[in-house]
């Protein structure tokens, strides 16, 4: 029995991982639920699936959280640093990392720090500070498997593999404003970026994958995961989600992984590898794809993606200024405060503007997040 603590349960990966997990008590159990301020959901998990102990963020919530759980006996914690020294228990053993944004990289590093193996979806982590991410790792001996789907089809063509990755073909759906201009985008809604034409997922990945500074962050995750410089790593357009990811080999050979887009596939790769067990989920029927397209993205309408590649090829705390910045537009633009296209030029101004370290100490990006938010 694998028992596994859940960053972020209330979420979209978080409650998709619930489902997973649901489908296999005989293999999985909850030992810790985490959320930000959805005190109602999580106590409404925490009844369905009895953990050890639960966390909310956010501390006004502790006691309707409390109170939801009064006749259990599920121990009842808030604030961010009970989430992160819950990772110490020693009955955890694999923490899924499905927080949004940089909230999550306290807890995973203390996780990996504790040995734990991370499943990992929460990207902004490996982003921000991926050189320290897999150094943890690395001297820890704690695994990091991928849940970001296109990660996950990277990590399942790299199983049995030893030879050097000549390529990784990262590929993404175009989002829902793909082929559109400039000017076309200057007046779109919250409404409009939301609506994704694959996937149902958290409202800041939704817009990143609008503005395609989502894949700008699966490049430089990718780049920390595999090994891979950012150079070797080609963004391709693929409309319908099909091929998750590819990678060429020394050989020019390319391996694919495929499967219908949905999240709960790859998360319970990452629950369960090595093995691969039992889904109920849907086929792929190639008799309804006639058509699987490959395109190159717009980089001039959706500049994200290159702010990106200039973030992780400065290095230092840049890939830290460039998320921050992103994450503060993203809140903006959700709340009807700055315009889609703003998004862009407000990581821009703080990639240029922001104070530049070479070779960041944690301190060093924790100080950065908050400088560039506070700007
Ligand atoms: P959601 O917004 O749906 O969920 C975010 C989760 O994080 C919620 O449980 C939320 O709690 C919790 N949370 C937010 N802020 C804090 C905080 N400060 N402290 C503790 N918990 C917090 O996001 P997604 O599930 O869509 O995405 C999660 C991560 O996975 C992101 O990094 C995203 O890029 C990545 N990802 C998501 C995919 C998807 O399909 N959704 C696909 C691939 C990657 P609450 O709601 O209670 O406030």
């Amino acid at each position: 029995m694998k028992r596994i603590a859940i960053l972020g349960s209330t979420g979209s990966i978080g409650t998709q991982a619930l489902n997973v997990i649901r489908r296999h008590r005989d293999l999985f159990a909850v030992e810790v639920l985490c959320a930000g301020s959805n005190a109602e959901l999580l106590a409404r998990q925490a009844i369905e699936f009895n953990p050890n102990a639960v966390v909310i963020a956010d501390e006004n919530k502790y006691q309707l959280l409390r109170d939801a759980l009064a006749h259990t006996d599920i121990k009842v914690y808030a604030g961010a640093d009970a989430m992160t020294d819950l990772m110490d228990m020693a009955d955890i053993d694999m923490v899924l990392a499905a927080i949004v944004g940089f909230a999550g990289l306290r807890p995973t590093l203390r996780a990996l720090e504790k040995g734990k193996a991370v499943a990992l979806a929460n990207k902004e982590t490996m982003v921000v500070a991926g050189s320290i991410v897999t150094a943890t790792a690395a001297r820890h001996r704690a695994p990091i498997l991928p849940v970001d789907s296109e990660h996950s089809a990277i990590f399942q063509c790299l199983v049995g593999e030893n030879s050097k990755i000549d390529k990784i073909l990262l590929t993404a759906s175009g989002g829902p404003f793909r082929g559109r201009t400039r000017d076309e985008l200057r007046h779109v809604t919250l409404a409009d970026a939301l609506k994704h034409p694959n996937w149902s997922m958290g409202r800041k990945v939704t817009i990143d994958s609008a503005s395609l500074m989502n894949k700008g962050l699966e490049v430089i995750e990718a780049k920390w995961l595999f090994g891979v410089d950012a150079k070797d790593i080609e963004v391709l357009v693929h409309p319908q989600s099909v091929v998750h990811s590819m990678v060429q080999f020394s050989d020019g050979s390319i391996k694919a992984q495929l499967g219908v887009p949905t999240m709960e596939t790859p998360i319970q790769y990452a629950f369960s590898f090595p093995e691969r067990i039992e889904s109920h989920l849907p086929r792929l029927d190639f008799g309804k794809y006639h058509d699987l397209t490959f395109e190159g993205p717009d980089r001039q309408t959706f500049r994200c993606l290159d702010m990106a590649y200039s973030a992780i090829e400065q290095g230092g705390n840049m890939p830290c200024i460039m998320n921050a910045a992103n994450e503060v537009a993203v809140q903006r633009f959700i709340d009807g405060k700055i315009g889609f296209l703003d998004i862009a030029d407000c990581v821009e101004r703080a990639m240029q503007t922001a104070h530049f370290i070479a070779e960041p100490t944690l301190d060093d990006l924790f100080l950065t997040d908050k400088t560039v938010r506070q700007q």
